[in-house]
């Protein structure tokens, strides 16, 4: 980052931010990258290019861009976004979708574009899937966009590239932080017009950032050393699954890439939190089941803390419990 060469990236002059929109969008099998702040940026500004005012997106009910964005899309570009109740593997129904699209009559709002996310709660979305969805758009003339913000963990996990998990579709974001490990910053990659179109929707969100080759130097440390290590993540999730499993009494999602989901009882979550807290485990027992992510931060002998302090939480439980009955 210190030794980045900058330029005004407004101007398409950052010769960093360049270079790193090459190297992203040519991973993808795509003609053009565009650098941006963040993953919510990255799926608005997608977003704002596929669909006018009044056009309408087909969302999972569950997905990044229907439930975590803060409505930008329906806020800043007056986009319908129509969410589709998902299985746990993320997949909609086939029926289903095809029965969202709209006919064309005045009554209805047009239906523009399909999007996607992979990986899906940290699982990969099927191929076959992918596959029939595809299709399924492209006979009915809509766009698609996939959120891929994690996309590298499916191609890890998967053994493929991330171009042929990118394939079919129109435009693809993807997040250099996250289990990456960049500071800041997405790109949105897709043909060449299309990232043309999007810088301009990107300025007018206030994501034309200036001498941004220092972020995008960090970028591509991201991409070029830690896409690899991302199976060492997916090893440490399986570990915790693992020894999360070996507790009795708790159920347990995952880790098909880096997550692993415990489903804990309700009546647990507070005295859980502050007694793993004691242990110098943090959680954010906001939603059940907890959603645990390993990154580059969190090696093997991290996991087995944090095991350790799961297993005297729900052991001293149990022990009160028995205590209790008698
Ligand atoms: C994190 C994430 C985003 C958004 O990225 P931010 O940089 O946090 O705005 C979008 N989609 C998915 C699936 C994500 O995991």
């Amino acid at each position: 980052m210190e030794n980045a060469v900058v330029g005004d990236d407004v101007h398409g002059e950052d010769p960093t931010v360049n270079a790193l929109q090459e190297l992203v969008a040519g991973l993808l099998g795509m003609e053009a990258g565009l650098f941006v702040p963040s993953g919510t940026q990255s799926n608005l500004v997608a977003l704002l290019t596929h669909c006018g005012r009044g056009d309408e997106a087909l969302v999972g009910l569950a997905a990044h861009v229907a439930r975590y964005e803060a409505g930008g899309a329906s806020v800043l570009g007056g986009i319908v976004l129509h969410p589709l109740v998902q299985e746990v593997d993320g997949s909609m129904a086939l029926d289903q979708v095809q029965s969202a699209i709209k006919p064309k009559d005045v009554h209805f709002a047009k239906t523009r574009l399909l999007c996607l996310e992979n990986t899906w709660h940290g699982r990969p979305l099927a191929l076959g899937y992918l596959r029939s969805i595809i299709e399924l758009a492209r006979k009915a003339s809509l766009s698609l966009h996939l959120d891929g913000a994690r996309i590298f963990n499916a191609a890890i996990a998967l053994h493929m590239e991330a171009r042929d998990l990118a394939a079919g579709f129109d435009s693809v974001s993807v997040c250099l932080s996250k289990g990456l490990g960049a500071p800041v910053g997405s790109v949105l990659c897709s043909s060449k017009p299309f990232i043309d179109e999007a810088r301009r929707w990107r300025k007018m969100v206030g994501g034309g950032m200036r001498q941004a080759g220092v972020l995008a130097a960090a970028g591509r440390v991201a991409i070029e050393e830690q896409v690899e290590r991302l199976a060492i993540d997916h090893e440490n999730a399986t570990r915790l699954a693992k020894g999360l499993r070996g507790i009795p009494g708790l159920v347990v999602e995952g880790a098909f890439t880096n997550m692993v989901f415990l489903h804990v009882p309700e009546r647990a979550i507070a005295p859980l939190g502050e007694s793993l807290a004691r242990q110098g485990v943090l959680i954010d027992g906001s939603e059940n089941p907890l959603r645990l992510v390993t990154h580059l931060d969190v090696d093997a002998a991290g996991i087995d803390r944090a095991l350790q302090a799961f297993a005297s939480y729900f052991v001293a439980e149990r022990a009160g419990a028995s205590k209790a009955l008698n």
